[in-house]
């Protein structure tokens, strides 16, 4: 039990191969197929995340995440190796520099588990054989320091929560040093597929670069166990705010009984859902993916109909590098006269008596 709560045992004893994952599952053809041929996304789970996969059913919502498969393979039109265009931002080594006033900084290209629709897929994995360091790491802590109008630096990958407490901290200290960064925050999906790793050792470390948020990656609600609800509540006890950040996928939970219940359960352990993200048209998840009226209508079954701290923003991140397009139901239906037709969550048509005419200041 020592080894099983410690995160270094959990990442040497991670399942990466057919003869791994056939201890302890019981492989389909396609996972089989997939698993013994050349795959772009490197294979990993960790004991931990196997031990909720279901051994006997390869349609389990997790497993689906997480599990390669030959339509992997399979290159659907519209599909790209790099759909947001991250590179055509990239301004030094990892650092990404869309938006007016922050920067997504990818720190490192390793994760504990590899999510088979990762947005990233074609740079994740031990690549170069190493994970980042500090060399690698300069050219864009030069930029930010070189850019007053960068106030937020969002720290992703890969999973930066695998870096070593050590190293991690080297980075923050660095980014909190330069004056006009106000705020930092990680991207992890490490509290849900690792949460042996929320030390108190790490807490203590993270408490001490506030402002500091973070956003976790959460799919299911069969993710929220008790070790994760522990893990969150560390990182809440610490004052951290936590969003979470959700991938709509077929299969796995575009519906919106199973969306309820993930969203209240993220509010339970105290993680405020942030963005529940239309999925990218990655090269190779054409499975995976919804029409984006499945995300307007799983929103429509939420807002209204549950606590408001449980319905996340829906966006769609634009190809080409657009940045997050977010998008709701139309609760419109037209005028009648001054009068502005709205209809509520019950379905019901209410009268708004609107303004005639914006002002002119508008
Ligand atoms: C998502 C993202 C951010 C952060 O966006 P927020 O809406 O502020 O959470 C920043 N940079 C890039 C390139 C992103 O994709």
């Amino acid at each position: 039990m020592r080894d099983w709560n410690d995160w270094r045992w959990q990442l040497r004893n991670s399942f990466k191969d057919r003869a791994q994952l056939q201890r302890i599952l019981q492989l389909s053809p396609s996972e089989t197929a997939a698993l013994e041929s050349e795959r772009k996304l490197p294979q990993q789970i960790t004991p931990y995340y196997a031990s909720l996969l279901d051994p006997d059913r390869p349609d389990d919502p997790l497993r689906r995440t997480v599990v390669t498969t030959t339509a992997e393979f399979q290159q659907a039109p519209g599909e790209l190796d790099d759909p947001l265009d991250e590179d055509g931002d990239m301004r030094a080594p990892g650092l990404v520099h869309r938006y007016p006033d922050r920067v997504l900084f990818l720190v490192t290209p390793l994760c504990p588990v590899y999510c088979r629709y990762c947005t990233r897929s074609r740079m994740v994995g031990d690549t170069a054989g190493h994970s980042l360091g500090v060399e690698e790491w300069t050219a864009a802590i030069e930029y930010i320091g070189a850019h007053p109008e960068i106030r937020d630096v969002l720290l992703s990958g890969g999973d930066p929560l695998l870096l070593s407490d050590e190293k991690l901290e080297w980075l923050l200290s660095r980014l909190r040093a330069i004056k006009h960064v106000e705020l930092l925050r990680i991207g992890t999906k490490v509290p849900a597929v690792l949460p042996q790793r929320i030390t108190p050792g790490l807490v203590r470390m993270l408490r001490r670069y506030h402002p500091f948020f973070m956003s976790l990656h959460i799919m299911h609600p069969d993710e929220l166990t008790p070790e994760v609800a522990r893990a969150c509540g560390r990182l809440a006890d610490a004052g951290i705010p936590l969003g979470s950040q959700t991938v709509l996928m077929a299969g796995v939970n575009d519906d919106a009984e199973t969306m309820k219940r993930l969203m209240q359960g993220l509010v339970k352990i105290r993680v405020r859902p942030y963005y529940l993200y239309q999925c990218d048209p990655v090269s190779g998840t054409s499975h995976f993916r919804t029409p984006v009226a499945k995300g307007l209508q799983i929103i429509r079954g939420l807002r209204g109909h549950t606590s408001g701290y449980a319905v996340p923003t829906f966006a769609v991140d634009a190809p080409g590098g657009g940045g997050k397009v977010p998008l709701l139901p139309d609760y419109t239906a037209g005028r009648d006269g001054d009068e502005l037709l709205l209809r509520a969550f019950d379905g019901q048509l209410y009268r708004y008596p609107d303004a005639v005419r914006l002002r002119e200041s508008d």
